[in-house]
């Protein structure tokens, strides 16, 4: 069994929710369906949110309408019978008195992940809808019955192995399963998220929890470039990545997929592969467990949002405890590091989420002088074996010859150099290097 997963642009017009049909109706292998909700949707229903949080209820109403016509319209193009886009009305009416009803009671959290899980919702009952009226025949999986987080929001594998196993087991000789990517019951009970962009994690998570052959995720572009095609002319897929590779490109920067979503494939040895809708026959980019190809690097990307703290003490020389005493820190308030370079007098270190940076602070101040710079940005050189083959970092080095760098971090995988520089320089940095990497 695989699973096919579809962000929002591959289901976000009618025509292209049809190409999702056509892709997923090809070939005899089971498959679960993973959607996320229609371009446009999951933003629209923040914004609904956030003007409820502020008491704004007559933009919350006037976003609603907005929205709902939009899906109105959608539901028109969509289906060709009467019966069907009847259907598809009814299920867009259900969804947005819901809405209207939010409009009328006291707002708090839980409502609001209410509020977001409805695009994910709607995008699955139409598309299923869409499936019985062409008579193709499949399963509706609702993610709210098997997908599940704890109290620290992590998501509970075997509790999903069990449960998503049982559903299947009820269908046995069914094919396609549709299911929601992005929504899960958190410890309470209550709706929840796996957080924005979550899709692909729902999808990793289920190609996990039942050993699929493959996690295809499917969107508007063919696989994970080598550069970012944003920023940089001449960039190309890359065929082949190893997780470890996949994982350091999404979290620092590649946009293409969800950063928490290698893991779970890693884990069970899925291998995922990133899919274009627009060119389905294109090759994409296929990540395994292999690593045996041949060293060099592979991709750049870069991450902006950057802040780095620089810890000096005397303290620190000839001391052990003192990283574990600043680590703590950071472990205090929930706050993930992502590089690290030390001297004997000091530390510096860089963050991406700063909501707690003034406890943090506040509380390094114990051990030292603390520097904050903000505004900074990680470019993040990926490829097999850069360690052991000679030359690459002198390449790199030189590349960055024109560009200040505030920090560079070697060594700490066989997969990585990251250097850290001033959210300025972030696409010279990827220029330069990419006539220096990829272009000679
Ligand atoms: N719809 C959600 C979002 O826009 C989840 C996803 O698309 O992956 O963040
Ligand atoms: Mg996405």
């Amino acid at each position: 069994m695989k699973i096919m997963k579809f962000g929002g642009t591959s289901v976000g017009k009618p025509e292209r929710m049809h190409q999702v049909k056509d892709l997923i109706a090809k070939g005899d292998e089971p498959k679960i369906v993973v959607l996320s909700a229609l371009s446009g949707t999951t933003n629209a229903l923040v914004g609904i949110g956030d003007a409820l949080a502020a008491g704004d209820k007559a933009t919350a109403k006037s976003k609603i309408d907005q929205l709902q016509k939009h899906y109105e319209q959608f539901c028109d193009e969509l289906f060709s019978s009467a019966e069907a886009k009847k259907e598809g009305l009814k299920i867009i009416q259900e969804h947005f008195e819901f809405l209207n009803i939010i409009l009328k009671i006291s707002f708090n959290e839980a409502i609001n992940k209410d509020i977001l899980a409805q695009g994910e919702l709607l995008s699955t009952k139409l598309f299923y809808e869409l499936l019985s009226e062409l008579g193709i025949k499949s399963v509706f999986l609702p993610a709210l019955e098997f997908m599940s987080i704890d109290e620290n929001n992590e998501p509970e594998l075997p509790k999903i192995q069990e449960r998503l196993g049982k559903l299947l087991a009820e269908n046995p000789r069914e094919k396609i399963f549709v299911t929601q990517g992005y929504i899960c019951k958190n410890y309470r009970n209550e709706v929840d998220n796996l957080k924005r962009g979550g899709s692909d994690y729902t999808a990793s998570l289920i190609g996990a929890a039942i050993s699929a052959s493959v996690v295809e995720i499917w969107t508007d572009i063919d696989g994970m470039h080598n550069n970012d095609p944003r920023i940089v002319d001449k960039t190309r897929p890359i065929a082949k990545l190893s997780f470890e590779e996949a994982a350091e490109l999404a979290y620092f920067g590649a946009k293409i997929l969800h950063p928490a979503s290698i893991w779970p494939a890693q884990q069970f040895n899925v291998p995922v592969k990133l899919l274009n809708t627009m060119e389905p026959d294109a090759l994409g980019t296929t990540i395994t467990a292999d690593m045996s190809e041949i060293g060099g690097v592979k991709a750049l990307a870069g991450k902006d949002g950057i802040t780095a703290i620089k810890i000096k003490s005397s303290r620190m020389l000839l001391a052990y405890g003192f990283l574990r005493r600043v680590f703590e820190v950071f472990e205090k308030y929930k706050t993930s590091i992502d590089m690290i370079t030390t001297s004997e007098v000091a530390i510096s270190l860089t963050i991406d989420d700063i909501t707690h940076l003034e406890e943090i602070k506040s509380e390094l101040a114990a051990f030292g002088h603390v520097e904050i710079d903000h505004n900074l940005s990680i470019i993040c050189i990926v490829g097999n074996l850069i360690m052991e083959q000679n030359g690459v970092l002198q390449n790199i080095m030189n590349s960055l010859a024109d560009i200040p760098l505030r920090m560079v971090s070697y060594g700490g995988s066989k997969h990585n150099v990251s250097v850290l520089v001033d959210a300025a320089y972030k696409n010279s940095a990827l220029k330069s290097l990419n006539r220096g990497l990829f272009e000679f």
